[in-house]
């Protein structure tokens, strides 16, 4: 199973780190988490397409994990795509995609009506709802979601995938919470967000204190983050959804190591991690 991070960024701008977005692969199967602001140009930088991907899991449906939705779906019927969407979410997903297509109904009617191209189902999905916790395969990967914390975001989920006898978890946003630290436990790779708090005075002139304050609380800290991968006893850290996008990434492990034990791995966009 390869792990490769497509967007290991935030809400914030940064051309180095596009938005939230993981692709899962095996030799069949093809699973992509997160459709964050730039998606489908990192997917063609990666050397995979829209018209490939088996299934499209979202953690949330915050805009950095959820923006580029009808971009992905539009680039995969360019694309040739000659099969469904298939789309697990969270409860709302369903509304949500909805109402993305009614917006763009009228553009989309005529396109087709013009292009004529050979397949139209590239533009057609079906939406699965998450319930609590649950299992789903998809081909030779099997994926455990559960609810993660990042309240007041009222559904924001976890996931672990599991392919022949390894395991993956991407924590999704989330302050740190049982729920991760159970369902993480004896990852071979725990993929975690971060929050850099020590960094974010760079930035204070951009934000108030409630909004630096509130941020933080849901999400989790550079102080805890070891301490998470730790306790869940995961063979490597790897960090992501860098807020803010800059910062000293040798502090940041220094920091990390004093928990972990380990050095974290700093993921980049397009980072690879065979599992
Ligand atoms: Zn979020
Ligand atoms: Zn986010």
């Amino acid at each position: 199973m390869k792990l490769t991070l497509l967007g290991t960024g935030c809400p914030s701008i940064d051309y180095k780190r596009c938005g939230s977005s993981n692709l899962i692969t095996t030799k069949k199967t093809n699973i992509l988490v997160d459709c964050g602001s730039g998606v489908t140009q990192r997917l063609n930088e990666s050397g995979n397409t829209s018209a490939d991907i088996d299934a499209l899991f979202l953690t949330h449906l915050h805009s950095d994990h959820v923006i580029d939705l009808y971009q992905l779906i539009i680039s995969s019927w360019h694309s040739d795509r000659d099969s469904i969407w298939r789309i697990y979410g969270p409860k709302g997903t369903k509304k949500f995609v909805d109402q993305i297509f009614v917006a763009w109904k009228s553009e989309r009617e005529l396109r087709i009506s013009y292009e004529k191209r050979k397949s139209k189902k590239a533009l057609k999905y079906k939406v699965y709802e998450f319930h609590k916790t649950g299992s789903i395969a998809i081909n030779d990967i099997k994926i455990k979601y559960f609810e993660v914390d990042h309240k007041p975001v009222k559904f924001a989920y976890g996931f672990s995938f599991f392919y022949k006898n390894k395991k993956l978890t991407i924590s999704g946003d989330t302050r740190p919470c049982e729920s991760l630290m159970q369902n993480a436990r004896n990852s071979d790779v725990l993929l975690h967000e971060v929050f850099i708090e020590y960094e974010m005075n760079k930035t204070s002139k951009l934000r108030t204190k409630n909004t630096l304050h509130n941020v933080k609380e849901y999400h989790t800290p550079s102080n805890l983050v070891g301490k998470v991968a730790k306790l869940t006893n995961c063979k490597k850290l790897v960090l992501t959804h860098f807020v803010p996008t800059r910062f000293n990434a040798l502090r940041l492990k220094k920091i990390v190591k004093q928990d972990f034990g380990k050095e974290p791995i700093i993921g980049e966009d397009l980072l690879t991690i065979n599992i």
